[in-house]
């Protein structure tokens, strides 16, 4: 949004960018910035030029995020106006179209830069839409943007902890507003391969619920016949009520928040005409993760399934991550029976896959058990990732002896 008063907002950027922002990748950081003509403001489209004064790219102008650019597009100059983005948007949720069946409605329909809508997320749940953002510059547009899903009457706007600020200050937003269609008065329940949950796309975190572990649920629904299951980092369930549909004999639910074993409770309620669920045993535990596996205890679990924040938050933080994936690994090992499954997930995008795997498999070793990989999984279809900072999700599965 160029105000007809100012030039253009034209930016050099360093050769390394340069070369990075042709190979596809979306983000121009603020220290490869070499020249910019004037200041910008939040959401104005910076062009980028090269080296010989041609076009690069263009994308949104942020000044308050070490991400300065984030790229829509590179290549031949184009125009992007509110009609562009709508198209951006529409095509990504054209993607989701076919990828789910009636006894699904909680996905992702736009999975930021992956899908060329740069800090901007939509989560479908049922009739809800959850739009969130990640910087500030996306909020000059918001009214004019339109979240194409025809099952969908309500849009609500999430703001990421750190541009609450700015966009309350400069912008008028705040985090959980209503964007467009009714007021939300109780938890939004949506489908999940045929179970019910609950979610508060309001206040919750992420948008409501890890939609990004949908396949690892289900994997893990078939995997659960007859077993007793530990689901540390439960959050509100989700493995939990996958196992019990999958005929696990008990469920115990393990998290710091109780906030969240509320809803996990909720969620069995929700499903308790599934002869299955009603079946299934479920506990909940509040307890710290790591202080609760470190403790001596007999009973012994035929599935354990970890899940854990993100445990590196930046690079430097990785090494101290990939010890804590380890220890936490060969707790969980523990408390397995003879012939026990191991599902262990890093959401860490500063871990990546190989050194996660390699972490879980040094603690199996170490455990003295015989073990064998079931699988390793990544992203679901309506999270892929096009990038490698995009790339965050991984799990391992192993059965030990
Ligand atoms: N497996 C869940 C998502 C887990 S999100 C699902 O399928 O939906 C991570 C969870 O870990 C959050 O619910 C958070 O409350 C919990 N958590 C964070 N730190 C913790 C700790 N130290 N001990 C136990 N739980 C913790």
């Amino acid at each position: 949004m160029t105000s007809p008063s100012k030039p253009a907002l034209r930016l050099r950027v360093t050769a390394a960018a340069e070369k990075a922002a042709r190979a596809g990748h979306p983000w121009i950081f603020g220290d490869s910035v070499r020249e910019q003509n004037r200041d910008g403001q939040p959401g104005e489209l910076a062009i980028l030029y090269d080296r010989r004064d041609r076009f690069l790219a263009i994308g949104f102008f942020d000044p308050d995020s070490p991400i300065r650019v984030r790229i829509l597009h590179a290549g031949e100059p184009e125009t992007i106006d509110a009609s562009w983005l709508n198209a951006r948007i529409a095509a990504a949720f054209a993607r989701r179209e076919t990828m789910f069946d009636a006894s699904t409605t909680g996905y992702r329909c736009a999975n930021g830069e992956s899908d060329g809508l740069p800090g901007l997320v939509a989560d479908r749940y049922a009739g809800t839409v959850a739009v969130k953002l990640y910087t500030t510059a996306w909020l000059p547009w918001i009214g004019r943007l339109v979240f194409p899903n025809p099952n969908v009457t309500r849009t609500v706007l999430r703001l990421s902890r750190n541009i609450q600020r700015a966009a309350a200050e400069r912008f008028h937003f705040r985090d959980g507003q209503i964007l467009a269609g009714a007021d939300v008065r109780e938890p939004v329940v949506f489908l999940e391969n045929g179970l019910r949950f609950e979610c508060d796309p309001l206040r919750g975190q992420k948008t409501g619920f890890f939609l990004d572990q949908r396949e690892n649920r289900q994997a893990v629904r078939r995997l659960a016949s007859g077993l007793d299951l530990l689901n540390v980092f439960s959050f509100s369930g989700g493995f939990s009520l996958s196992s019990a549909a999958g005929g696990a004999s008990s469920a115990l639910s393990l998290d710091i928040s109780e906030h969240a074993l509320a809803a996990a409770r909720r969620n069995f309620a929700l499903n308790a005409e599934i002869a299955a669920v009603a079946q299934c045993r479920h506990e909940t535990v509040q307890a710290d993760a790591f202080e609760w596996l470190k403790e001596k205890a007999n009973r012994k679990f035929g599935l354990a399934v970890l899940d854990p924040p993100s445990l590196a938050k930046r690079e430097s933080e990785k090494e101290e991550a990939l010890l804590a994936y380890g220890r936490l690994a060969a707790a969980a090992l523990a408390r397995l029976g003879p012939d026990g499954v191991l599902v262990a997930c890093s959401c860490s995008a500063h871990v990546r896959a190989p050194e996660f795997f390699a972490a879980v498999r040094d603690a199996a070793r170490k455990s003295g058990r015989a073990y064998e990989e079931i699988q390793t999984t990544g992203h679901a279809p309506d999270h892929a990732a096009t990038f490698p900072e995009g790339e965050y999700l991984k799990a391992i599965y192993m059965r030990v002896r």
